[in-house]
């Protein structure tokens, strides 16, 4: 394997860094503070220029618009707009749109591609993914409630979901609902698209998150689905397939979480050692970063990121090589891994920053606010290291070991 950056993605990612230092970290305060959709005219300018820069949604298929890059090559570019929280939806790449244009892409018919998936490339509309439910536990996803039962030439969903992040404003919401509750488990349920307009959709609530419910597309909707009846045609892949299909979209979609999660660690680095270095402690002119515990924080955190960045990239390559199945440790792993990194990292951080890291004078409190979820969605931590830690023992079943 060869981790070696082509001439190409380097060229990338200095633009992009050059992007989010002068063009959207300046636009951060402004974020913090107000409500998102205020920001949009803003991020629409910006989103502009990325096109003309020719930078446009970097990890869509280039057959549908997208820039086509791989996912060793997407993930670069996710760590370099991670550094701030504007950049994945300026250059369009961000989640949950990025996974369902994953999905659209590979299991869409004709004619959800022309209504649903053109459109959410260009970016001229937005989409959310609508699974977990309030009722059922998240974590074992076959446990869904929501039902879609096929009546005339519809579907008619009912059902009570929650965390359908961005669904404020979206044009569509990607459903999971079961379409066979006497199919075996694994085989119940169905990805149906529902557009938001569709009666019976209804928003009930931004989910306020760490005292701040968001709007718009940084928001997390609790939706109730009453008798919402979209045409059978809506179906997105075949029927029953819906969990091997979200599986399919959650592999890659790690990768870019965790690489985003990198950028994440490397802004935090960035402002703990330019911290360390300026900040006077003592009359004789002494700097924090003279400080034991401070270097031992730096060095961990230097070292736990590196780790982390090479495990994320090998993920990566693995998957790109080999497919996502014969990765999936490696995909399991640094989901714990990164997440888990992220925390320490910002929570050293702000630690080096004092009273200051609690503000929202820095970014890290955002970070903190909002990448704390890191450690729940895609699979909480705990699940990932049951699977892990089990096929591993069930790798050394019957090995005799001196
Ligand atoms: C910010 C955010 C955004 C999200 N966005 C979306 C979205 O767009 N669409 C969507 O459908 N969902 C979304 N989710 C939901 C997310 O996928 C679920 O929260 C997650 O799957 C966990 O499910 P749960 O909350 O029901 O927790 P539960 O399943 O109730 O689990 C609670 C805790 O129990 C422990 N646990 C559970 N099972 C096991 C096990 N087998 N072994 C050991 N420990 C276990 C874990 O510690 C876990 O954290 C989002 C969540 C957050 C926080």
């Amino acid at each position: 394997m060869d981790f070696a950056i082509s001439e190409k993605m380097k060229v990338i990612v200095q633009m992009i860094d050059e992007f989010v230092e002068n063009e959207l970290i300046p636009l951060e305060p402004e974020f913090i503070n107000s409500d998102f959709s205020e920001m949009l005219p803003a991020l629409r300018e910006k989103q502009a220029m990325v096109k003309q820069m020719e930078l446009w949604a970097p990890g869509f298929p280039a057959d549908c618009g997208g820039m086509g890059l791989n996912l060793v090559e997407l993930g670069l570019v996710s760590e370099a707009l991670g550094r701030t929280p504007l950049g994945h939806f300026v250059f369009w790449c961000q989640a949950p749109d990025a996974g369902n244009v994953e999905i659209l892409h590979m299991y869409g018919s004709g004619e959800q591609k022309e209504q649903y998936l053109k459109p959410l490339v260009r970016g001229d509309i937005r989409s959310c993914f609508s699974m977990t439910e309030v009722d059922m536990p998240g974590s074992n996803p076959v446990m869904l409630e929501t039902t879609a039962v096929k009546e005339g030439g519809d579907y008619v969903i009912n059902g009570h979901k929650w965390y359908t992040t961005a669904a404020d404003g979206s044009e569509f919401a990607i459903v999971m609902a079961v379409t066979d509750p006497a199919a075996p488990v694994y085989l119940q349920a169905s990805m149906i698209i529902v557009p938001t307009d569709t009666p019976g959709f209804n928003l009930v609530r931004n989910i306020p998150i760490m005292g701040h419910e968001g709007d718009d597309y940084a928001s997390h909707a609790e939706i109730l689905y009453q008798s919402c009846r979209v045409p059978q045609k809506n179906l997105l892949g075949p029927e029953g397939q819906g969990f091997a299909i979200a599986q399919e979209r959650l592999g890659p979609g790690r990768i870019h979480h965790c690489m985003r999660w990198l950028g994440v660690c490397r802004r935090a680095f960035d402002l703990m050692c330019a911290r360390a270095n300026e900040r006077v402690i003592s009359p004789d002119g002494k700097r924090l970063g003279t400080r034991q515990m401070v270097r031992q924080w730096i060095a961990d955190s230097a070292a736990e990121i590196q780790a982390a960045r090479l495990m994320t990239l090998h993920a990566a390559w693995r998957i790109d090589n080999e497919g996502a199945k014969t990765a999936r440790d490696d995909i399991s792993m640094i989901k714990y891994m990164v997440a888990n990194t992220m925390q320490r990292v910002v929570d050293r951080a702000i630690q080096v920053y004092g009273g200051l890291g609690m503000t929202d004078d820095t970014i890290l409190a955002y970070f903190y606010r909002h990448e704390r979820a890191a450690r729940i969605y895609d699979g909480a931590d705990e699940v990932h290291k049951m699977s892990v830690a089990k096929r591993i023992l069930r790798s050394y079943e019957g090995k005799t070991v001196r």
